[in-house]
């Protein structure tokens, strides 16, 4: 997979490229970041990449100029890639949306600065509007971080070993179950016993228990969308006779629950 990143602050990116999963992915050649710094591609003395908006008001808007240019002069290769622009205004970022983009070769991320992109860029360049949630940033390098990290470690062989996405949250519409450590006792907080008893069937039935309940409590808006087994009916049921309404699951009790 190749990101192709266009912002006028690519010294920015350091942080991701340098460091953790996405550093190793990059020096083994899972995935492979270009920084295209949109600067290069200004004109005159001042390499001027924004100006006034027309009709007046606060604020900026990148020229189109400078973003067109630098998308031209990106090397397209074979398989299917995808022009990104970040806005607050674009489809909300979804583990849904990663796995999509996880399959494409190249995908090009358009970060916006000031009021944004100038519209003709949007609707003649994009083909895609992703927004990391309901609130402005500014500017759209953080949210191109966001995305370069969800979707490479949907890579196989990113995450490497025998580690996996299957179980993470939100990858078949619940949530992940909660996770233990040592020390056995922290603060006088115990872990589960189950978790200690060496006997992986029930470990399984702990946590899926553990997945549908915090689902029902935090995110039950997930569950729409989220396929029952029947083994995961009587889970639910059993949670229902347990702790009354789904909305009252847990109110009372700790994730320790067995
Ligand atoms: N004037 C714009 C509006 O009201 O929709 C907001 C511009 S914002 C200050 C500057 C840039 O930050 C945007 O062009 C975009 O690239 C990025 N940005 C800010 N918030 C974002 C978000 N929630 N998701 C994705 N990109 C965002």
């Amino acid at each position: 997979m190749r990101f192709d990143i266009l912002s006028i602050f690519p010294e920015m990116f350091a942080s991701l490229i340098d460091y953790g999963i996405i550093g190793r992915a990059l020096k083994r050649g899972q995935i492979e970041i270009n920084l295209v710094n949109l600067r290069d591609f200004a004109e005159g003395p001042h390499l001027v990449t924004d100006d006034r908006p027309f009709g007046g008001g606060d604020g900026m808007v990148m020229k189109p100029e400078p973003i067109v240019r630098a998308l031209e002069s990106i090397s397209t290769g074979k398989g299917e890639k995808s022009v990104i622009l970040l806005t607050p205004q674009g489809q909300p970022f979804t583990q849904s949306i990663a796995r999509g983009l996880a399959m494409l070769k190249q995908i090009v991320l358009v970060c916006g600065r000031y009021e944004g992109v100038d519209e003709r860029v949007r609707s003649r360049y994009v083909d895609t509007e992703v927004s990391i949630g309901d609130y402005i940033l500014t500017g759209g390098e953080l949210p191109a971080m966001v995305v370069v990290d969800a979707v490479s470690r949907l890579i196989p062989g990113v995450l490497g070993g025998a580690r996996s996405n299957r179980e993470e949250s939100f990858e078949d519409h619940f949530l992940e179950y909660p996770h233990y450590t040592r020390p056995r006792v922290f603060q006088g907080l115990e872990v589960p016993s189950v978790l200690l008893s060496g006997d992986h069937r029930r470990i399984e039935l702990w946590r899926r228990t553990q997945s549908i309940k915090r689902t029902l409590e935090r995110r039950p808006d997930l569950l729409e969308k989220a396929f029952f087994s029947e083994a995961d009916k009587c889970i639910l049921e059993e949670l229902k006779q347990k702790h009354g309404k789904p909305s009252h699951i847990g109110d009372q009790e700790s994730d320790h629950d067995q």
